[in-house]
């Protein structure tokens, strides 16, 4: 099929507005968030349903053009990003971005793949109910994207990643078939549980169309607290002692090193209220039962008592709220101003977080001496990012090897949250067992056997081997 031929089709399909093909206009689409990754595509195509989908990945399927499934862009991985062959056609879901339903009984949201996270969390809230899924970049997060990645985020302590909000997923397979399993069903052991084989697999086995995410009920109080604290260790005594004292209303507790907050501080114009420390925790609470705020009180009376924390402070205001996440939310800004960082979003099981930073920071300092460490997270969740302000003639794949190789020591993973896309897909291979990968290699061969779906991600080079 000649190219006019390709493109006209496409048109056919989804009209002339859906096709973009100007190299001006293509530019959105060939760089990811951070501009680290540039590609070349052939063009993107916006489909308006899941009907036009299917229609797209069909021609693209018998023409054997590779395919990339694009959100809102703000993946930092580059899965994305097309190649530079200029031979991929980027199908971005933008176009369908619909709430079709909300189920306030069941609480329950029928949702388009393209519709923007923040989007779906305010027409939850109208409904009185929280889609927990929350991340900074949830203003331009589309649904899509954000299963695709199996999104983590500051709530995961309390309510999980994006995975466990599923209940149901509609998806257009790597040969257009259309296979729709939008069940509100909290309870569904019927074979093969195959939504799960695309969360996660960021467009690798097939486009995300729709879902039904399981909503929560809104807490009326929430309670804001930082801390400062004098070492990891006791950020963790300070964490057992919360989930011991407010257990379930607890939903998110990060981990900020003093040197992430100075950056903030430098950079960002923000202020930190307390004395400067080595360490800082925020912790959120929320709960509709009225006696939360004196149960944090009391937590607070009771680590700063055991010299856990050194000082601290509760928001008194949804504004002072908004402030103390504002020290939490600016870090990545805050760091990118301060010159080129090396970032690994790594996971290690909570109790280790001590002695990774420890044996990282010492591995670091010996092999890397100028290399500044800027370590925060999400460390209820055992997520560390753990990042290196670094010169440019750094070599970044050294310091990466370095890292992971200790994480992998902790039994961790090299991407809790933000995926392999392409940034990742060496250290993969070199991290993760042959057995894993051949389990990987085959799921990837049994739904996209001509490997067109979002080739050059997570498996590129496993399946190129096929
Ligand atoms: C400031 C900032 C803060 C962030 N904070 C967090 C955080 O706290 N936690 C976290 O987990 N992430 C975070 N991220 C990363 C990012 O927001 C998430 O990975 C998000 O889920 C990506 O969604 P998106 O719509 O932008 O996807 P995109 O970037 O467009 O795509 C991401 C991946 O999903 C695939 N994909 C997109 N749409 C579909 C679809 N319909 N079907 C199948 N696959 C699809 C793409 O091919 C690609 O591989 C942050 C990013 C930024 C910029």
């Amino acid at each position: 099929m000649t190219d006019l031929t390709f493109i006209d089709s496409l048109r056919a399909i989804v009209g002339d507005r859906g096709v973009v093909t100007e190299a001006t206009d293509l530019e959105i689409y060939n760089t990811d968030w951070r501009h680290i990754f540039h590609g070349k595509a052939r063009c993107a195509v916006l489909p308006r349903n899941t009907q036009e989908v299917s229609a797209v990945v069909r021609l693209c399927a018998s023409a054997g053009v590779p395919m990339v499934p694009h959100g809102g862009n703000t993946g930092l991985s580059g899965g994305a990003t097309p190649d530079d062959s200029g031979a991929q056609v980027v199908i971005s879901l933008a176009r369908m971005s619909a709430i079709r339903n909300i189920d306030p009984v069941g609480e329950t949201m029928e949702v388009e793949a393209g519709c923007i996270l923040q989007t779906a969390q305010e027409a939850a809230a109208e409904a009185g109910l929280l889609l927990p899924i929350s991340l900074a970049a949830e203003g331009s997060a589309r649904i899509g994207g954000i299963l695709g990645t199996n999104a983590g985020g500051t709530n995961v302590l309390r309510y999980g990643m994006a995975r466990t909000r599923v209940l149901g997923l509609e998806v257009v397979t790597a040969n257009g078939e259309i296979v729709s399993g939008l069940r509100r069903l909290r309870k569904d052991n019927a074979g093969y549980d195959w939504k799960q084989w695309f969360i996660g697999t960021e467009g690798t086995l097939g486009i995300i169309t729709a879902a039904v995410l399981q909503l929560a009920p809104m807490s009326r109080n929430t309670v804001t607290v930082l801390l400062a604290v004098p070492s990891p260790e006791a950020a963790l005594k300070v964490m057992r002692a919360a989930r011991q004292g407010i257990g379930e209303t607890l939903n998110a507790f990060e981990l900020m090193s003093g040197t992430a907050l100075e950056l903030v501080e430098r950079h960002q114009g923000l202020k930190v209220p307390l004395a400067p420390s080595e360490w800082y925790v925020l912790l959120e609470a929320s709960s509709s039962l009225p006696s939360l705020r004196e149960a944090v009180e009391n937590l607070l009376g009771e680590v700063l008592e055991r010299e856990d924390a050194t000082d601290g402070v509760i928001a008194e205001s949804e504004r002072q709220e908004s402030e103390l996440w504002a020290l939490r939310e600016s870090i990545t800004e805050a760091e990118s101003r301060e010159g080129r960082s090396v970032k690994h979003d790594v996971s290690v099981p909570i109790p280790a977080i001590p002695a990774f930073l420890r044996e990282a920071g010492a591995a670091v300092a010996g092999a890397f001496p100028q290399a500044r460490i800027n370590a925060f997270g999400h460390a209820g969740d055992g997520n560390i990012h753990y990042n290196l302000v670094v010169s440019s003639s750094t070599d970044g794949s050294a310091l990466n090897a370095l890292v992971h190789d200790i994480v992998v020591a902790h039994g961790g993973s090299i991407s809790a949250e933000h995926g392999i896309g392409q940034y990742r897909v060496k250290e993969l291979e070199r991290c993760r067992s042959l057995p894993e990968l051949e389990l990987a290699r085959c799921v990837k061969h049994a739904l996209d056997p001509s490997g067109l779906m979002n080739p050059g991600k997570i498996l590129a080079s496993l399946h190129a081997e096929k």
